[in-house]
């Protein structure tokens, strides 16, 4: 029975405690070898089966056809917004890319993009809005795919599809040709739901992931990118971020991040056990139905964001009267439910509840919540 507390972190974040456990039993001799995984040259034999088997997993869990490259690269999902850039704005001689905005990861990915060139905004969410007769604010809707203007020669689209600060997931992803614009491919910054859910890869050109969110520790970057998509890098892009000499050395162009790949396939292999993606989104949607429906019942906390764009994954809400917010937060530390405060660009507090957190975590902060309510309702 696990004495640690809740963790509602949004990154880095829980991990299963399994994963602890068996690197934990792990540290000092990997398997008999004697060396920790640390210890090990990513050249030998026995890191680079770590990595393999980590590849083998996660296209057995998602679903990668051997169209599509798996990279583990270094930098976070903040590297990549240049990296992408750098490495298929080239698919088009005009050097173009068009973003979708529903957050503060999709801007800061546009922005980044404008450094190397034409990042256009195809549709944002980051306007006043009326949905179903009501109000909601900037970045807490998606806006509906009828909306999205793509060029029909960009590079690529770019859409974040859970925006971990703002909570508002992206549940529907379009096939580029039904946007008026065939074969550009989508490119998918899903950082902080990846392996919630299944994901159809096929509809996209590229999915990222900075595994520290839901895949593992915070080190290494996950790349799913098409085949075809690769070797158009811009010459000013650095060799060791160019996808076609990663993906020709099998993520061992330079040294990787070793002990956070062997820790990522640790949890791609408990994912595994736990069902795979399918089993997992089931448990995530009985985790958030149980919590965005108790705000619903209540008076006294509100979630900002519209309901069909919820995440399963992050979800914000404020107390209606901001003054108890502190106590509110030193109640639940209080009670071992830790970092529910919000992003602070958005205020309020948040509740990210990844693949890691069982119902019982829920369960428990719904428990706090109410009393909380009705002692200070
Ligand atoms: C956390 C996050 C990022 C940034 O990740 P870093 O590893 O800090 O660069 C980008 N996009 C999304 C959706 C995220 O949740």
């Amino acid at each position: 029975m696990t004495t640690r507390p809740w963790n509602f972190s949004a990154g880095p974040s829980a991990m299963p405690e399994a994963v602890l456990q068996q690197a934990a039993a792990e540290m000092l001799d990997w398997h008999g070898s004697g060396m920790s995984v640390m210890e090990m040259s990513h050249r030998g034999k026995q890191f680079v089966q770590i990595c393999t088997e980590a590849e083998d997993d996660l296209r057995r869990l998602v679903g990668i056809s051997d169209d599509y490259a798996v990279l583990f690269m270094q930098g976070g999902a903040s590297a990549e917004n240049a990296i992408i850039p750098m490495n298929l704005l080239g698919l088009n001689p005009q050097h173009k890319a068009d973003f979708v905005l529903t957050g503060i990861w999709s801007v800061k990915s546009q922005k980044e993009c404008l450094r190397y060139g034409d990042a256009h905004i195809a549709a944002s969410g980051g306007e006043t809005t009326q949905i179903n007769g009501k109000q909601y604010d900037p970045w807490t809707w998606v806006p509906p795919l009828s909306s999205w203007q793509v060029r029909k020669d960009a590079s690529y689209l770019h859409i974040c599809s859970n925006e971990t600060i703002g909570g508002v997931e992206t549940m529907d992803w379009p096939n580029t040709a039904d946007l008026g614009a065939p074969g550009v491919p989508l490119v998918v910054d899903a950082s902080s739901h990846f392996l919630s859910r299944p994901m159809d890869v096929s509809k996209t050109g590229m999915i990222f992931a900075g595994a520290q969110k839901n895949a593992g520790p915070a080190g290494v970057t996950i790349v799913i990118v098409r085949r075809d998509l690769i070797g158009h890098a811009l010459p000013i892009c650095p060799s060791a971020f160019n996808y076609a000499n990663v993906a020709a050395e099998r993520s061992m162009f330079n040294t990787p991040p070793a002990y956070a790949i062997y820790i990522a396939g640790l949890v791609f292999k408990w994912v595994l056990q736990q069902g795979g993606v399918a089993a997992l989104e089931k448990q995530n949607i009985a985790k958030a139905q149980a919590l965005y429906g108790f705000f619903d019942r209540s008076d006294f906390y509100r979630v900002p964001v519209e309901v069909s764009a919820r995440s399963r994954m992050n979800a914000p809400f404020f107390l209606n009267d901001a003054s108890l917010d502190a106590e509110f937060l030193k109640g639940a530390e209080a009670r071992g439910l830790m970092q529910l405060k919000g992003h602070k660009s958005v205020g309020g507090m948040r509740a990210s509840i990844y693949n890691a957190m069982p119902m019982a975590g829920v369960q428990a902060l719904i428990d706090y919540l109410k009393d909380f309510e009705r002692t200070h309702g």
